[in-house]
């Protein structure tokens, strides 16, 4: 941040009276601008016929991560709850219609300042097609997950915990809440 929103005045880093970390503090018009974590929530939109599930899967058209793997994901407006920010993306980056189930995964990536959240999903239908920020949405079997290609450590997570959940089934178990800490940042794929 260089300018105060408030008067475009030059802000200046420096820890205000009371507080206990650096801000950036406008000394025209005394503005603190506070940074906080943003929260990004998506799906797990599956379909499941005769005992066979895919989950689907969007391939980014924009950057970071272009041409890369995700779950349909995207960052929480203003003025919606997390579930319909998990509806909201779900349609507008894979035009699916889903019936929302329950909140799946909670993770802290503080290094890049930023909360994922997952919710489970169930597709209505197969009728999806690819938004603006997608290149192209495919339904996955669990061995044809592109686990080398996917965009982000939390896609790999929430689909490692969603499937290693699943094995467990027969055992009696189901779909429990997972919460994690990222604090590594993704290895960067090979040059080629
Ligand atoms: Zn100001």
């Amino acid at each position: 941040m260089k300018f105060c929103s408030e008067c475009a005045h030059p802000v200046e880093l420096l820890v205000p009276a009371g507080d206990n970390r650096p801000r950036y503090v406008c000394v025209n018009c005394s503005a603190i601008h506070y940074q906080n974590p943003k929260m990004v929530i998506g799906t797990i939109p599956v379909w499941e016929r005769n005992g066979e599930l895919q989950v689907l899967l969007c391939q980014r058209a924009i950057e970071p991560r272009r041409g890369f793997w995700t779950l349909p994901a995207g960052f929480m407006e203003n003025n919606e709850t997390t579930s319909e920010a998990a509806q909201r993306e779900t349609e507008e980056e894979a035009g699916a219609h889903i019936e929302l189930g329950k909140l799946y995964t909670l993770l802290n990536v503080p290094h890049v300042h930023q909360v994922h959240m997952f919710y489970l999903a169930t597709l209505r239908d197969l009728a999806f097609a690819p938004g603006e920020e997608s290149l192209d949405v495919q339904m996955f079997r669990e061995a044809e997950i592109p686990w080398d290609d996917l965009a982000f450590p939390t896609i790999r997570t929430t689909l490692e915990c969603f499937f290693a959940d699943r094995a467990r089934m027969h055992q009696g178990g189901g779909y429990g809440f997972h919460t994690q800490d990222i604090t590594q940042p993704m290895r960067q794929p090979d040059a080629t």
